[in-house]
């Protein structure tokens, strides 16, 4: 078991502004109270018992850590600490400061392809770092791709959450059914095993998206858009794609492939001629053709609205279940005062169990 400093993480920073949520806890602005360095504390809160769906658990934490120590690349978020305490453990990491790449690009007038390829040769690099390591991340979509310094002449992406990676040892067969289904592969669907491919199929999408604003396999709910994914059911809409370049579409269309042994990897990308033109002509397409950025304004601005209906809805369920405890308490308390039988029905760990089933 991996050993974390136990002393107390305000002793050595001290705590600022909330920077984020996540489905374990906050992300903080941490100051170094030697030297006044900013950084960025993930709290996560550590699940209490076997039992309890609250919280994650320890070792999935330290699964996270052990991956970002072996992952030190300019694209990656880098880890400096980890701190822990009986109730959670906190990953002090580099500050990224830019926010998400999306909303950057959202908040632009235009933009040609050769500005978006600029960015998606660093997604490249940090993938093609990670699966050099034989990670996967496995949860790529643009929530988790961050810039350092928006303000920067050329910001630089930070690939961001670890939760879902994983390393994959010679010869291992790994399935899992783990991700966000906009953005997963086949292969996670049928629940076979996955590779690092299973990271450029993502890409695939949120370079399909990044161009057009509309997502390839987009259905009216989350079991359509799995059997889209399935069926390979997606095309390049004139509607949508009439500023693309041919070699965009091209690029697209050999990461999204049903074959992950045919798809290509991250250092092939870099290489494909949309990517490192290999002639004039090629180059000067790049940079007539831009991205639909109308489109994808309506995307992003969409995609943000989701993201706090879920944050919301989140919170409500969280206050439900503490109304919940607390009423469970109030009730026990009753009973063992008073009652002398048992309803099924208000018994707290059924109730809230019941309640968390039904709505995840
Ligand atoms: P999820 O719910 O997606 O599993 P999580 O609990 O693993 O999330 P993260 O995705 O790592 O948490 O972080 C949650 C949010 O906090 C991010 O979406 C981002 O807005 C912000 N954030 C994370 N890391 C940093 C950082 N190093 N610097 C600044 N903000 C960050």
């Amino acid at each position: 078991m991996a050993q974390f400093r136990l002393q107390n993480v305000e002793d050595f920073y001290e705590i600022g502004e909330l920077l984020g949520s996540g489905h374990f806890g906050q992300v903080r602005e941490l100051r170094e109270r030697t030297g006044g360095t900013c950084w960025a504390g993930k709290f996560v809160k550590l699940r209490r018992s076997a039992s309890s769906r609250l919280g994650m658990e320890r070792k999935s934490v330290e699964h996270e850590v052990t991956i970002l120590q072996s992952l030190q690349h300019v694209n990656i978020m880098a880890l400096r600490d980890v701190f822990e305490s009986r109730a959670e453990i906190v990953l002090v990491v580099e500050l990224i400061r830019g926010g998400e790449l999306f909303d950057f690009i959202a908040a632009k007038e235009n933009v040609t392809e050769n500005e978006a390829i600029d960015f998606l040769k660093q997604i490249l690099k940090g993938a093609g770092f990670m699966h050099s390591k034989q990670i996967a991340h496995f949860d790529l979509k643009p929530e988790n791709i961050m810039l350092s310094d928006k303000n920067a002449e050329h910001p630089e992406i930070k690939i961001i959450d670890f939760g879902l990676a994983h390393r994959f040892n010679p010869g291992e067969e790994y399935k899992s059914l783990c991700g966000t289904p906009q953005y997963i592969a086949p292969e996670v669907i049928n629940y076979e095993p996955l590779s690092v491919a299973t990271d450029m199929w993502s890409i695939g999408v949120i370079t399909y998206i990044l161009l057009s604003g509309i997502s390839p396999f987009q259905g009216e709910n989350d079991e359509e858009t799995l059997r889209n994914i399935v069926d390979m059911k997606y095309d390049f809409d004139e509607h949508y794609f009439s500023q693309t370049s041919d070699m965009a579409k091209d690029f697209i269309e050999k990461l999204l492939v049903k074959d992950q042994s045919e798809r290509l990897t991250a250092e092939e990308c870099l290489l494909h001629p949309w990517i490192k033109p290999l002639t004039r002509t090629q180059a000067a397409n790049r940079n007539r053709s831009s991205i639909n950025l109308k489109n994808f304004k309506k995307f992003n601005a969409r995609r943000k609205w989701k993201m706090s209906y879920n944050m919301v809805w989140a919170c409500n369920r969280l206050c439900r279940l503490q109304l919940l405890c607390k009423t469970a308490k109030e009730n026990e308390e009753l009973r063992s005062c008073e009652s002398d039988q048992e309803d099924t029905e208000t018994k707290p760990a059924s109730l809230i169990r019941r309640r968390l089933s039904s709505s995840s």
